[in-house]
């Protein structure tokens, strides 16, 4: 570990708000609609994505105002990890809040914000948008290949 992995010495609840935002890998899984079992609680992750992204770069397209455009979008803060078990496992808030390392391909590891679509782990290419599902339809498209 070098001196400059701030990502792995700091805690989350120690990092700056410019800190914050970059540990988000942009893998925009959490753009993806869930759906939850009402007995069990479990999630189950969809192929649908929100409208607002813009997929190839899997970047939100209006992200200043991102809770207003979408009232489930969420505004992560470090005191809502504890909660937040729908986050896939791949996620760098909930790998750090458990203490983990991040992985190789993450941005901040690896130096390019496009090691995390050349490793599979984004949802480049993968996804459907919400204007061309019927909200009752999300079940047809739930997906297992991320967690
Ligand atoms: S799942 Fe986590 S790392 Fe991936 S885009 Fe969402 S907040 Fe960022
Ligand atoms: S509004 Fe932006 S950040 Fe929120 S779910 Fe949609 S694309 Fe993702």
């Amino acid at each position: 570990m070098g001196v400059t992995d701030w990502w792995h010495e700091k805690s989350l609840e120690e990092l700056s708000t410019p800190q914050w935002e970059a540990l988000c890998d942009g893998c925009a899984k959490c753009c993806l609609h869930k759906l939850e079992d009402e007995d069990s609680g479990e999630i189950a992750y969809t192929k649908v994505r929100c409208r607002y992204l813009q997929e190839e770069s899997c970047q939100c397209t209006d992200y200043p105002n991102r809770s207003i455009l979408v009232s489930n979008c969420i505004d992560l803060r470090p005191e809502d990890l504890g909660t937040l078990h729908w986050l896939p496992s791949t996620c760098a808030y909930r790998l750090r809040a458990q203490g983990l390392p991040l992985p190789e391909w993450h941005p901040l590891v690896s130096g390019s914000r496009d090691s995390v679509h050349a490793a599979g782990i984004s949802i480049r290419g993968r996804a459907i948008s919400d204007e061309y599902v019927h909200p009752d339809g999300y079940e047809e498209h739930i997906v297992h290949w991320l967690e």
